[in-house]
């Protein structure tokens, strides 16, 4: 339920931030309102798709690989050239400044679904998470600045942060002005390349907060509300793995597969064979897939226990197959962690021993490798159990 309009019933709601409130009805009636209407009765030049084509994407893969991913996460280092570029289009999304974006997801991460900490707590409701939480002066809305110590050290990010207003403004208003007067519509330019855009991207990103904790698979962690959903992951430049971020936030990657799109991971890795970024951090493999099978083993548990399609005689064998194949996960799972303790043991010297590295990584490898195929079989046995 909606705790804080539970709680608002008792008290009362925080004041509207009136400045929020007007600028989000006035940039969604100019982008979802003014600008078809514009394009109906006047029509955008080719120069104005383009723009828009440009900004949109260079401004929200700014925003997935610059301040979510490098800034808010650390999950990698760039070069000072890469990082002006992801601040300066950045700026464009109007996402506030790096410092107070990285200070608010820090906290959510931190203290994701608590309504009390949470700056957009989806246990607060959809509303709340998706937009809810900046139109009101929410206590959890409150910058936390002690949060980006670490940013506050960053040139770039100060920089930001210190003209970010009037660079929001030149950027938005200035820069389509500018290649309006070029191309010969200025009114079209700013409906679509910043009105349009703006309004479009903003939700896309909120829909990470409200959709992305609501609608999806938990294939890696039920710990949070978090979810995998692909759709969104279409329009975030690849954000929509949420449920595989929640778990593995350090990562630099959202869409763990190769098919899976996430344009801002190909973005960080392209950067670092270009040599912009560099200590690209990943999860160890055997990791996830160990909290993968976790979830699976709990999922088919439950199911056991509840769906009606298995006969009452045929659950206890499911029920002893399952239980085998856990203590055997439980047995890789110790030797994974008695390989890790051998190679802490072993210390810097023997990793630089080719045979002891190749030693470890052939262990490594088998161990992942049961993994995986204990994946397999427990899909083949859910489908085998679950069979109409
Ligand atoms: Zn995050
Ligand atoms: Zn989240």
């Amino acid at each position: 339920m909606n705790d804080h309009s539970t709680a608002a019933s008792a008290d009362r709601k925080p004041p509207l931030v009136k400045s929020n409130v007007v600028f989000f009805i006035a940039i969604n009636l100019l982008g979802f309102v003014a600008a078809p209407l514009y394009g109906w009765l006047v029509g955008f030049n080719t120069a104005a798709w383009v723009a828009f084509a440009s900004i949109w994407i260079l401004s929200g893969m700014s925003i997935t690989a610059g301040y979510h991913r490098l800034w808010s996460h650390r999950t990698y280092k760039a070069s000072r050239p890469l990082q002006a570029i992801l601040a300066l289009f950045g700026t464009f999304s109007l996402q506030n400044s790096i410092l107070v974006w990285a200070a608010r997801h820090r906290v959510h991460h931190r203290h994701v679904d608590e309504v009390d900490h949470d700056p957009h707590s989806i246990k607060s409701g959809f509303w709340h998470a998706h937009m809810g939480w900046m139109v009101r002066d929410w206590p959890t809305s409150k910058i936390d600045f002690d949060q980006v110590k670490d940013l506050q050290a960053n040139p770039i990010v100060m920089f930001q942060h210190r003209y970010y207003w009037p660079a929001v403004w030149t950027l938005n208003l200035g820069v389509p002005v500018a290649l309006g007067l070029m191309f010969g519509d200025i009114l079209g330019m700013i409906l679509l390349a910043s009105a349009f855009r703006l309004a479009f991207s903003q939700h896309c990103t909120f829909f990470i907060n409200s959709l992305a904790h609501t609608w999806g698979k938990r294939g890696y962690s039920d710990e949070n509300t978090a979810r995998d959903n692909g759709v969104i992951a279409l329009l975030t430049w690849g954000e929509g793995y949420h449920n595989f971020h929640h778990a593995f936030q350090a990562d630099y990657r959202n869409g763990l597969r190769w098919w899976q799109f996430d344009p801002g991971k190909w973005l960080i890795a392209l950067s670092s064979w270009l040599g912009l970024a560099w200590d690209l951090r990943r999860t160890p493999r055997f990791k996830i897939q160990r909290a993968r099978l976790q979830m699976q083993f709990r999922q088919l548990r439950e199911r056991l226990e509840s769906d009606d399609r298995v006969a009452d005689e045929s659950v206890l064998t499911w029920r002893e197959a399952l239980d085998r194949e856990y203590h055997q996960f439980k047995d890789t799972v110790a030797q994974w962690q008695a390989v890790q303790a051998d190679r802490v043991a072993a210390g810097a010297d023997a990793l630089r021993d080719r045979w002891r590295k190749t030693e470890l990584r052939t262990r490594y490898k088998e161990l992942e490798y049961r993994l995986k195929m204990q994946h397999r079989r427990l899909v083949t046995m859910q489908q085998a159990a679950f069979a109409v």
